[in-house]
């Protein structure tokens, strides 16, 4: 499989390079060639498949010859090696549990396979390189757990101090090893900004390899359509109809990754792109006009997102063909009352406990139902409620319970290193600190 850059058609790759670049010229985020179908026989009897195979299946077209078979299978079956339940809330919505991996959210999926294909990439190498990421929160932990004592790979976090919650500073200051966390003193956009910065600056770059572990990149945006085959798998057990799914977005790689299942073969009767008080895309949709805002800051906070890269492969895959995009896709904006109230009244009605990216799913599919009853779907529960738990024991006015992985994680020693939203000061840990 060859990959092109979305800025430039004629930068043509394969899988490894484009895992090992991150992103194309003009910073072009890479697209597959053409889009394989899915065996139909397969995607009705995903029943009978084990979620590792099913995940051999959804990626291996995707990386093709250049790992070979029995790696790549031991590298899904490491990806999904956890619990991903499709739980039932009520009649009408069910929720998928991403959560029950090493930090507790989806990103962990994308994160280990991700770390897993660069580190045999780079098996026969002298190279070393350097993952350097900006996260609001759940990037981090999940960027860190993943490539935790990986040979080769240095990783380097950056994340806005004081503005991560508790479990997730823990998860990402708390490993060491090939692990520096960065704490900046500034927001998630100064951290970006720095981040971009380093990636563009010559010296830095003759000396280091830097890539970057976020979702632009192919290796943690595709493995991502795994787990709507394995929601299928336990949707078609139930029920008849396609499912709507919708999906807390942010940057829009997962709704993306979901899409491209369904361009591929995974039934599905409609998208739901469920945002936060960011609502770039919700307004593109009502005036088909693209205007990125500065993010604002909301209790969903890994959807602060106020220029979505990814949009632009969910653009690519309709052929930007606005019609086609609003027939199959519906984006809604919740605000933080009502993602609170959400939690409140799902948890009084249904004992099920909500979090705020959960929950902003769960409204926009209530939305979504009111207009168009007697459909039935999933949202995508993308993080624990612990990971969240001031705005949770708000709403539902009860402490939850902590699992013991967390408690073990809480009592280790947080190391970090200071520095100001200066490019000064990154420049001069990243080529004498690491
Ligand atoms: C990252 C994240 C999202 C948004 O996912 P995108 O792929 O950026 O749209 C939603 N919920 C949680 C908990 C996240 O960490």
């Amino acid at each position: 499989m060859k990959y092109y850059n979305l800025k430039d058609s004629l930068e043509k790759i394969d899988f490894r390079e484009a895992t090992i670049k991150g992103q194309g010229k003009e910073k072009g985020l890479f697209f597959p060639e053409n889009i394989p179908q899915l065996d139909k026989e397969f995607v009705q009897n995903l029943h009978q498949y084990s979620n590792e195979e099913i995940a051999y299946q959804c990626m291996k077209d995707f990386v093709g010859d250049e790992i070979p078979l029995e790696i790549l299978k031991e590298i899904v079956a490491e990806t999904v090696s956890f619990e991903i339940p499709l739980i039932k809330i009520n009649e009408q919505i069910s929720i998928l549990e991403l959560f029950h991996g090493p930090t507790l959210a989806f990103k962990d999926i994308g994160a280990r396979f991700m770390s897993r294909c660069l580190s045999y990439f780079l098996k026969d190498q002298q190279k070393k390189v350097t993952v350097l990421v900006a996260t609001s929160g759940d990037t981090g932990g999940a960027v860190a757990h993943g490539f935790y004592k990986i040979p080769q790979i240095n990783v380097v976090i950056l994340y806005p101090k004081n503005r991560v919650s508790p479990v997730q500073e823990k998860q990402l200051t708390t490993l060491g090893e090939n692990i520096s966390a960065l704490e900046i003193n500034g927001s998630f956009d100064d951290c970006q900004n720095l981040v971009k910065q380093a990636f563009s600056d010559e010296e830095i770059n003759s000396q280091l390899f830097l890539t970057s572990a976020n979702s632009i990149n192919v290796a943690r945006w595709l493995p991502q359509q795994i787990y709507y085959l394995i929601a299928l798998k336990q949707w078609i057990q139930n029920h008849k109809e396609h499912p709507v799914i919708c999906v807390p977005s942010g940057n829009f790689g997962n709704i993306c990754a979901g899409l491209l299942a369904h361009f591929r073969g995974l039934p599905a009767s409609h998208f739901i792109a469920a945002c936060n008080a960011n609502h770039v895309i919700p307004d593109y949709f009502k005036t088909q006009n693209y205007q990125p805002q500065k993010a604002v800051a909301t209790l969903s906070n890994a959807m602060d997102v106020g220029n979505p890269s990814n949009f632009v492969r969910i653009l690519e895959l309709f052929g930007h063909e606005f019609d086609a995009l609003k027939n199959k896709i519906s984006a809604y904006s919740i605000d933080d009352d009502e993602t609170m109230s959400t939690i409140s009244e799902v948890y009084e009605k249904y004992g099920y406990i909500l979090e705020p990216h959960s929950a902003v799913a769960f409204a926009a599919m209530e939305q979504y139902l009111q207009k168009n009853p007697g459909q039935k779907g999933f949202i995508l529960g993308t993080a624990h409620p612990v990971k969240f738990a001031d705005a949770v024991e708000k709403a539902i006015h009860t402490q939850i319970e902590i699992p013991d992985s967390l408690n073990e994680l809480m009592k280790k020693e947080k190391k970090t290193v200071e520095i100001n939203s200066d490019f000064e000061e990154l420049r001069r840990f990243l080529l004498h600190k690491i």
